[in-house]
Parts: structure tokens; sequence; C-alpha cells
């Protein structure tokens, strides 16, 4: 029987006169929330009964101080060098009948997103292959669906085209819209590693952004997928107009799963001429690094994704995101339909920051997931 913090083991490059620093550094000012908490999650590991309160107080912290105490529970969690690099893929574009009042691809909406069909095995596979060249560990592929129900043709050459992928090594992840528990079991079954489906924003908020399906069938497919054995990959977007407590809100979802997600991807809203949100004003980067940190503590072993709109940041500004606790980005050249950063200056970056693309691991290679035992010990001791 493990306890909580011999799972929740360092990894190799885990300085402990980190320790020390920090608890000096504690001792000598007044402890902020992200100091409390930092503390307590490296000293207990993921745990998934935060409160919201709690989440709120961390958040709200003064960003320097948020933003060493995320770095901190980073350097513990994590190895702070590696960065994951998924490739993002839309493998069927435009269409989509859903309402999602930031996307170009929903059909109601005059962005200039033409609907295409599901893309071909030969074309898929090559935009695999390069990819995984240029240093991808991780391919995802999307579909602009409300889900895959009655899609069973679509539906089975995507489980092919995930087999496919597999077999070159890298991990593969789909975000198809909802899921049925069996198509889940299939996804599984044909090797699929990941399934991302995100919140988008706090419960409150939600209908704000979405009237066509509700939070808890996303909910519901975040449970289907845990259930088969998938890592779930499950985050949200900012700049979509809500307040800084459905932020938290979000964050305080994700963060009482009963197991964390496996990768959290934290998006700044680009917004798309012709969508409802064309107007909201583009994220800044401290709101970033506040999202990222305060995630990064409250989840410490997930992997926290700077995701879209990382596009509209210097490199500066991502350097301060990777030190507040984001591990994992999205590289090609378009995020779906929206621009993002170049390959040359991404490999420049990783170069500059002394960063080190992360390997990629398999649910199958590994004795159990850390964060799901982590979890459940967490449920168990406080039951
Ligand atoms: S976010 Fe997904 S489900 Fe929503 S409109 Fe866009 S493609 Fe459709």
């Amino acid at each position: 029987m493990f306890s909580i913090r011999s799972i929740f083991r360092p990894q190799q490059l885990r300085p402990s006169s980190l320790f020390s620093l920090h608890s000096s550094y504690s001792s000598s000012t007044s402890a902020s929330a992200a100091s409390i908490q930092a503390d307590r999650t490296i000293r207990e590991g993921p745990r998934n009964d935060w409160t919201r309160r709690e989440i709120k107080d961390v958040y709200d912290s003064p960003l320097l101080d948020l933003l060493f105490h995320g770095a901190l529970v980073h350097r513990h969690a994590q190895n702070f060098r590696e960065v994951q690099q998924c490739t993002l893929l839309s493998i069927k574009t435009g269409g989509c009948s859903e309402d999602c009042s930031y996307c170009p691809q929903s059909s109601r909406y005059s962005t200039g997103v033409k609907a295409q069909k599901l893309m071909t095995k030969e074309d898929v596979m090559e935009a695999a292959k390069k990819a995984k060249e240029a240093g991808s560990t991780r391919f995802c592929m999307g579909a602009a669906w409300r889900d895959t129900v009655g899609r069973k043709t679509n539906f089975n050459q995507i489980l092919d085209y995930v087999k496919e992928i597999r077999d070159m090594g890298i991990e593969v992840c789909c975000t198809l819209g909802m899921l049925e528990k069996q198509q889940a079991q299939e996804l599984k079954k044909a090797g699929l590693t990941a399934y991302n489906h995100n919140l988008d924003t706090s419960r409150e908020y939600y209908p704000h952004i979405i009237t066509t399906r509700t939070y808890d069938e996303r909910l519901k497919t975040l449970e289907y997928v845990r259930e088969a054995g998938i890592n779930v990959c499950s985050g949200g977007i900012i700049g979509l107009g809500e307040a800084e407590e459905d932020r938290v809100g979000l964050l305080h979802t994700l963060a009482t799963l009963p197991t964390h997600p496996e990768s959290v991807p934290i998006n700044a809203l680009l917004a798309v001429k012709g969508t409802p949100l064309q107007d909201q004003k583009p994220v800044e980067i401290w709101e970033m690094i506040r999202m990222i940190a305060t995630a990064r503590i409250v989840m410490p072993k997930a992997m926290v994704r700077l995701s879209a709109g990382r596009v509209r940041f210097s490199m500066p500004e991502q350097a301060l995101c990777f030190l507040a606790g984001a591990n994992s980005i999205f590289t090609g050249e378009k995020l779906l339909t929206t621009p993002n950063n170049d390959f040359d200056a991404d490999q420049l970056m990783f170069k500059v920051l002394g960063l080190i693309p992360k390997a990629p691991s398999f649910p199958e290679d590994e004795e159990r997931s850390f964060e799901s035992e982590n979890c459940q010990e967490a449920v168990s001791s406080s039951g």
C-alpha cells in the first residue's frame, strides 16, 4: 500500500535546497494562499477535495508570489525542463451544428471557414509522419462534430487512423465531440492515448457561451473516457468575457474530478471575425500566468498546456508561462483553423530556454497512473 507521499514522487530533478529556500522565504513574509497551498501540495501530493474558496485564494495571490509557488510545485512534481510537443490537425473542418460562441467552425456564424469532409487516411498519415519528424510526440485529430453518434463509417475510419498512428510510436489523441460509452471503449481498443474534451469555462458562465449541449453532457463524456482507461485532456478558454470567478470555477471543477485530467489545456481566446466573440479584447500574459500557476498548484501532476493564443506571446512571455508551470504546447502551422507559432521559432525557443522535448509515454507501458493512485488515496484518506 502506497502512501500519498511515496506515490507523489518527485522527478530526478528535485532540488532539495528549494525546500529550505521555500521555508525561509515563507517565514520571512506573511504567507500567501499560493505559498500555503503550494507547501501542502508538495507535502501531500495531488488532492481532489479542493474548495472553491481555496482555489480562489490561490488565484488571487500576488502575481509574482503565485508565479514563484507555481514554479516550486512544478519543480517537485515534474521534470521542469521537459515540454511535451503535440500537433493538432483538423481532420474534419467546419460545418459544425453547435453554437460555441468562440468557434469559427460553427455553421451558425459567417467566418469564411468552409465545411470539409473527413480527411483521407493518406493525408492524415502524411501529416502524422511530418509531425513526428518535427519532434511531436503526440498527434491529436480534431473533428468539428457535436458527437460521433450516427457517424459509424467516419468513426470506423478514425479508429483505423488511431491504430496506424499509434503504430508509428507516438501518442494519439482525438477530439471528436461527445462520446458514448461504447465509442470510448472502441477508441481505447484502437490504442488511443488521450481524448480531449474541454469544459471551456465555469458551469455558471457556460450557458453564455454554448446553448446546444450542457455542462453535464460534457462531464459525462469525460466520465466515459476515464472509465475506458483513456487519459483525459480537459481544460478551458479564457478571454470569453467571463469573470475571474469563472476561471476559478473552471479550475475547481477540473481539480475536484475523481481523478485529475492528465492534460489541462489553458487557451487564450483568439477572437475570430464573424463569431459572437469577435470583439473580445486579447488576453494579457498576466492572466495566462495566473491561470497556469494556479492550475499547477491545484493539479500538480497534470500536463498544463499553453494552448491557443500562444502565437500572440513573445518568447520571454512564454518563458514566464513555462516557469509558472506550463509543460506542454501545440506545435504545427495551425491550431485547427487558427494560426500557431512558427516551427523554427519554437525550435529556437527550446534552445534558448534550455527546454527538452518530452518523450512519448503509453498507458499500457506504465504500471499504473500515478495520478489515479494519488486521487484515490486522497479520497480514501478523506473519507
Ligand atoms: S468548438 Fe467544436 S463543437 Fe463547438 S462549434 Fe466548434 S467544432 Fe463545433
